[in-house]
């Protein structure tokens, strides 16, 4: 095991003539975690990775690996290693040979380096195929010999661009899994940069959610979808329904806010007079009374048969609210239901 070390970002800005790919972002990375940078295309994913391995410096502001100031080191003298979206791997060379790029550059040969490699395609699952040309495998396999390639040399820190960009949905799904588990195995500290909220939740211990070269939300995958801070954490981390409203009573631990959809007395703090939105998630809006929260009558518009459950638009006065319900009963298109939720599901943002 490698002892993953501690990166803190200090109030990092990165300016591109007048254009600024990060503002003022400032974040702290536990040793040994699996922190995924989750953002859409032009967040600033990319550039705030490079500045982590040294390939970019900042405009302002400093990064640190545990108490060390390396904002201005290059990438060969961080304990960093970057895995990139393409794999960049050496065409002309066998698994083994570019597995072991890095052992020879850091003067590690003989028995050790073949140990390392041997056991390094153990870790990444692919076990006794040095001597294969890397041009004769998979996508998969490739990715998987990138990461080996990365690993081997122990590095404290492993930065990861969009990894798994380049697979199909099933084999992303797959090397997802394995991601988690092979970076459990070896301890290091793991910067994985996506823009597919699905892998984000299922690998991240914690999720940066990027928006304009800021950030704009940050914690746990449960708590980033129960407890979203904005609406566009709401809304891109999974589906959310927004309801706008005002805030015209509250007490202690509720808030109670007119909407379209009357009046919803829910927990939460916001002060009186206050614009706001709800947001309730459409696994928490059901089609029958079982809801303390009566949000009005609608009519189905629309069903989808997923599979896990079934996806209903339901027109409710001039909005629409998507609703997901169990598969049993089917509702049927058309029918006019009554929608109701719980206190409890809706958050409420300022
Ligand atoms: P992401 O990886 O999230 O798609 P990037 O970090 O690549 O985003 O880019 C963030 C912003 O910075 C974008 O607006 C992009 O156009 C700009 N940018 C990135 N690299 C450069 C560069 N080398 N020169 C000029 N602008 C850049
Ligand atoms: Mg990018």
């Amino acid at each position: 095991m490698t002892r993953g070390a501690r990166l803190t970002v200090d109030d990092v800005s990165k300016h591109y003539g007048a254009s600024v790919a990060l503002d003022s972002v400032s974040l702290s990375i536990d040793p040994g975690s699996y922190v995924v940078i989750l953002g859409p295309s032009g967040s600033g994913k990319t550039t705030l990775l490079s500045l982590l391995g040294g390939f970019t410096q900042p405009t302002s502001g400093r990064i640190l690996v545990d108490d060390g100031d390396v904002t201005h080191l290059p990438p060969a003298r961080r304990p960093t290693t970057t895995v990139f979206q393409d794999y960049a791997l050496f065409p002309h060379m066998t698994v083994g040979q570019n597995i072991g790029f890095g052992l020879t550059m850091h003067k590690i040969r003989g028995d050790e380096r073949s140990e390392k490699i041997e056991r390094m395609l153990g870790v990444v699952g692919l076990p006794g195929i040095e001597d294969r040309a890397v041009t004769s495998l998979s996508g998969g396999q490739q990715q998987r010999v990138a990461l080996a390639r990365a690993l081997v040399i122990e590095p404290r820190v492993l930065l990861l661009d969009e990894p798994l960009g380049a697979l199909d949905l099933k084999l992303r799904r797959q090397m997802q899994d394995e991601l988690g588990e092979i970076q459990r195995r070896v301890g290091t500290t793991f910067v994985h940069v996506t823009h597919d909220q699905e892998e984000a939740m299922s690998l991240a211990d914690v999720v940066v959610v990027l928006r304009d070269g800021r950030i704009e939300d940050q914690g746990s995958p449960e708590s980033l979808y129960l407890q979203p801070a904005t609406r566009f954490s709401a809304t891109f981390m999974g589906d959310s329904n927004l309801i706008d409203g005002r805030v015209v009573r509250t007490t202690d631990e509720t808030v109670e806010v007119e909407t379209s959809l009357g009046n919803l007395t829910v927990p939460g703090r916001a002060s009186e007079g206050a614009e706001v939105t709800l947001a309730i998630r459409p696994e928490h809006l059901r089609a029958d009374r079982g809801g303390d929260i009566v949000l009005g009558e609608g009519r189905i518009t629309g069903r989808h048969f997923i599979g896990m459950h079934q996806r209903c638009r339901i027109q409710m006065g001039d909005r629409e609210l998507i609703l997901n319900a169990p598969t049993k009963p089917l509702l049927p298109e058309g029918a006019t239901v009554v929608v109701t939720a719980h206190p409890d599901d809706f958050v409420v943002l300022i």
